[in-house]
């Protein structure tokens, strides 16, 4: 479903991406994991084509992303995003947020935009909240809205760079929940968080990267229980 080969990308003088390769099969959930800075927020980035690469190839889909116009945000679309700030639109409600990439990108009538946009709603926990202002809502309830956003466009991959890390503790848990549910439905997703929990219970593999590169990649139990690179060891000691 995604498929990374030889990607490398430079800030400057600053090399990020460092000869990445790395494939998703179609309902896999990869979670990234790595220290601040080891370049997990611009592999997401690149995926999305949020940013170029510099060299290497990326294709979703079997689809290698172009570089512009109509074509990539088509292909775009089958990528869904969520940030660890929440992105909602602030002055509009929480359904607006929902239906608006589908009516202005897909051209969905109001009516079916609506109704789908409900049935997300529903389905990460916030039916009730449909009419109120994003700033109305928790932090938890805000991102959920955002996975709902990100869904609405119908993505074949989901990907999630630390989407709750920016939320008090207490709100952690029903996001991942909603997270888990979607893993387990059979979304493509790629995930970078440092939230075991959620690793053991929804990844099928992680990957860990450190100064752009991928140092090692291991189910979870194996990568947390014994991981096998001094970087990881050293990386595990200080979050646990
Ligand atoms: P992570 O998400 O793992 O913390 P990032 O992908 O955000 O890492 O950043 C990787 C490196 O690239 C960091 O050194 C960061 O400072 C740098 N970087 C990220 N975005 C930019 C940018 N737009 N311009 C210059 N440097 C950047
Ligand atoms: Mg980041």
């Amino acid at each position: 479903m995604v498929e990374l080969e030889g990607v490398n990308k430079h800030f400057g003088a600053l090399h990020v991406l460092k000869d990445i390769n790395l494939t998703v099969r179609k309902g896999e959930v990869l979670v990234v994991i790595g220290p601040s800075g080891s370049g997990k927020s611009t592999l997401c980035r690149a995926i999305n084509r949020l940013e170029t690469i510099d060299t290497g190839t990326i294709a979703i889909d079997g689809q290698k992303l172009p570089e512009e116009g109509r074509a990539l945000a088509r292909l775009r679309a089958d990528v869904g995003m969520v940030f660890q700030s929440f992105n909602l639109f602030a002055h509009k409600t929480v359904l607006d947020n929902v239906t608006l990439g589908p009516r202005k990108a897909r051209g969905t009538p109001k009516k079916a935009a609506a109704d789908q946009a409900r049935a997300l709603l529903d389905r990460v926990g916030v039916a009730n909240q449909a009419n109120k202002m994003p700033a109305q809502l928790s932090g938890g309830q805000q991102q959920r809205v955002a996975i709902a956003r990100a869904l609405a466009m119908q993505p074949k991959v989901m990907l999630f760079d630390e989407p709750t890390s920016a939320l008090d503790p207490e709100m952690v848990n029903e996001v991942l929940d909603a997270m888990v549910a979607l893993a387990r439905e059979g979304m493509t997703m790629i995930v970078v968080t440092h939230e075991m929990g959620f690793a053991r219970k929804a990844a099928d593999r992680v990957v860990f990267m450190a100064d752009g590169q991928i140092v090692e990649e291991a189910p979870p139990e194996e990568f947390f229980t014994a991981p096998k690179s001094d970087r990881a060891r050293d990386f595990l000691s200080k979050i646990l």
